[in-house]
């Protein structure tokens, strides 16, 4: 919706997105049926194109000098865009000077040493594939504008420079001698590889010991804002059913993002348009966006939150800011934090509490959140009956959105087309996602995968806020990335369970619903991908449910139970397989102290070796060892040494049969604190309730 936003509504009338009824707001941008089949066939048919490029861009640094080599040129230009944009208030936008900003720098993917004449070359390809005059023009005036850049002060080359905060770093870093020298002789700076190497390494040195001199006093040419949706854990777990929740996972990244620019615009009154590259980042409940100073903070504050969609559903977002741009400087990423928002936010949780109270006792509750009073209009539609109205709304949207609109859309996944049939789409979702079908009788399990990375509190801090854009984009690509090629490793049968089933992935985060079978096969990998694209390691708890069970208690249980499963700097997982009852967050935590002492149940697993090697095991040797749990050992023991004991012998005793060989992984996993039986049962069962094993 935010591309097919930025794209048609330079084709419609700003008046025409109504941000005060949800179901208008919808059906316009749903009007735009062609700019969605326009998007989606570019990225068919140039998936692999366009991810090549996009790494590139990741990979190319923006400047090649030691110390403002550390920014890639993807965030690079688009801060050069957001800046360019800031630097001209109260005017009206010219589409070349946008588009010159965002390719100024093309030239350096290819060569960077020559990268005018070589950007210049690219955009003059671009300008042979089309007649349009107008097109041309454009184009034309982009080429004059990169031809430039480096030449004359004009908006341009402000803009490059002031997104770089080359000022900035450079008042620091030609203090030393070594690299001010390095710096006068351009491009014959190092003589070697290691020499470049080096001087980097130094450069590096230097600019973490020092700090970026403070933004300097004045008037903001644009600020920057946080736009937080509150308590979004459990705004979704207030529904009870997955397509709804889906769909309220969906509208809190909706309402961050694409809603407030949609009301923004209209403020703007068509003079400008806020650049969709001053989204900074919008996942998790929470984004970062730039704002012109033609809309000063207190009316850009109203302005979001008078937004009726959102009163609709009872949400009220946070907003924080802090100036983005004053006297031609970026603000850094530590004064945005430490100077400005981390102030905000500390001070808002004491004063901004308020909870709606309802006349309980008087009214019918409604069936699927149990908080807010049945609506009467509702009570003769078959959606609505029992529900109220933040539940009904939420419900309808989901008729046509979020995992309906996962179930409709056609993928590619390495050229090969993958779809879910209308009779698969007409079944009960979470039946679905758990492997049953039409023609499968067997009964089938559904796990959910909740990953996070470690610590990226710390490795998020960044001197120049460029660098902070840089890490956010890698992270969220290399995860994406990483999600893709383990889905290439799986099934046809699967891969569209777990698409249909990916509830979100943005950031360092995501939630994944999936069979149950192929969940720990999935984590596995999945991590290890993580971290070979990313350097990152993040910890994952899987919990395996009946598809009956009620979806709002098995997220927040998933989460503690990745919570519990951190293992610093590792790849981790917890795996829990519920098959019978229902658990809850309270009950999770009863569960955790099975066994005496809580030695049992070590949820704590590297994702590299043990429980994660159970999946490479023969189907036969897996059967037997879980039977040999399950029936020998795990049905009747006294204590932890009692339970280590009957291993012990029934390792001896399995000698010969396959089994042992299960048996002794979970004895040398075995330590002084630990007998991880439960978690290897746990981790066999969720292959047994999947099918894998006989
Ligand atoms: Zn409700």
């Amino acid at each position: 919706y935010l591309l097919i936003y930025s794209l048609s509504r330079h084709l419609k009338d700003q008046t025409d997105y109504s941000t005060e009824d949800v179901t208008k707001l919808f059906n316009t941008l749903d009007e735009k049926e062609d700019l969605k089949d326009l998007i989606n066939l570019i990225r068919q048919a140039n998936y692999g194109k366009l991810k090549d490029v996009f790494k590139a861009l990741l990979n190319t640094p923006s400047d090649t000098r030691p110390g403002l080599n550390l920014t890639s040129l993807a965030s690079h230009m688009l801060l050069t865009g957001v800046v360019l944009w800031s630097l001209q208030p109260n005017s009206v936008d010219l589409p070349y000077l946008r588009l010159g900003a965002l390719f100024h720098d093309i030239g350096k993917l290819t060569n960077p040493q020559h990268h005018v004449v070589e950007g210049r070359e690219i955009v003059k390809s671009l300008m042979e594939c089309t007649e349009n005059s107008k097109i041309r023009e454009v184009l034309g005036k982009v080429i004059e504008m990169i031809e430039k850049h480096h030449g004359e002060k004009g908006l341009l080359t402000i803009s490059d420079q002031v997104a770089a905060s080359t000022d900035r770093l450079m008042d620091i870093l030609e203090k030393d001698n070594e690299l001010k020298n390095c710096y006068d002789k351009g491009f014959e700076c190092a003589g070697s590889k290691e020499e470049y190497e080096r001087l980097t390494r130094k450069a590096v040195k230097i600019l973490k010991e020092s700090q970026l001199s403070k933004l300097l006093e004045g008037d903001p040419q644009s600020y920057i804002y946080y736009i937080d949706f509150p308590s979004v854990q459990k705004f979704i777990e207030s529904f009870s059913d997955l397509k709804t929740s889906a769909m309220a996972s969906f509208f809190i990244d909706f309402s961050v993002s694409t809603l407030p620019i949609i009301a923004l615009d209209k403020e703007l009154g068509g003079k400008t348009k806020i650049p969709i590259e001053a989204l900074l980042s919008g996942y998790g409940g929470h984004s970062l966006l730039v704002v012109r100073r033609d809309i000063l903070p207190d009316k850009v504050k109203e302005t979001i939150s008078k937004i009726e969609v959102l009163k609709t559903f009872d949400v009220k977002l946070n907003i924080y800011y802090a100036p983005f741009m004053v006297n031609d400087n970026v603000i850094s990423y530590k004064e945005l934090w430490e100077g400005y928002l981390s102030k905000q936010m500390a001070s808002r949780f004491k004063i901004d509490f308020e909870e709606r109270i309802y006349s309980y006792g008087l009214h019918k509750m409604c069936r699927s959140c149990g908080v807010r009073p049945v609506r009467k209009d509702h009570l003769n539609d078959e959606i609505g009956r029992d529900l109220c109205d933040v539940c009904y709304n939420m419900t309808k949207l989901g008729e046509k959105r979020a995992y309906n609109a996962r179930a409709m859309a056609k993928y590619f996944l390495e050229g090969k087309g993958i779809s879910v049939n209308e009779e698969e789409r007409a079944m009960d979702a979470m039946e679905f996602i758990a492997g049953e079908g039409p023609g499968k009788e067997e009964k089938r399990y559904l796990a959910l995968i909740y990953f996070d990375g470690n610590s990226m509190g710390t490795k998020f801090k960044s001197l120049t806020f460029s660098e902070y854009v840089d890490k956010s984009m890698f992270v969220d690509f290399s995860i994406k990335d990483a999600y893709y090629d383990t889905l290439t490793m799986m099934d046809d049968e699967t891969i569209k369970r777990i698409l249909v089933g990916t509830m979100y992935l943005g950031g360092d985060e995501g939630l994944i619903l999936m069979p149950s079978g192929s969940a720990l096969d999935f984590t596995c990998n999945f991590l290890k991908k993580i971290t070979e694209k990313s350097k990152l390691t993040a910890k994952s708890g899987v919990l395996v449910i009946d598809p009956t069970h009620p979806i709002q208690f098995a997220i927040p249980v998933t989460k503690r139970l990745t919570e519990d499963a951190k293992i610093e700097e590792k790849n981790s997982i917890g795996v829990l397989t519920i098959t019978s009852g229902v658990i809850t967050p309270d009950s999770y935590e009863e569960l955790k102290d099975i066994g005496d002492e809580k030695k049992l149940l070590r949820v704590k697993n590297p994702a590299e070796g043990g429980i994660c090697e159970l999946v490479k095991l023969d189907k036969a040797t897996a059967s037997d060892a879980y039977k040999t749990l399950e029936g020998k050992l795990l049905s009747n023991y006294e204590d932890s040494l009692d339970l280590l004991i009957r291993t012990l012998r029934q390792r001896v005793k399995d000698k010969s049969k396959s089994s042992s060989e299960v048996l002794q992984m979970i004895l040398s996993d075995t330590s002084k604190n630990y007998f991880p039986i439960l978690d290897y049962y746990y981790a066999l069962k969720s292959l047994k309730v999947g099918g894998k094993l006989d």
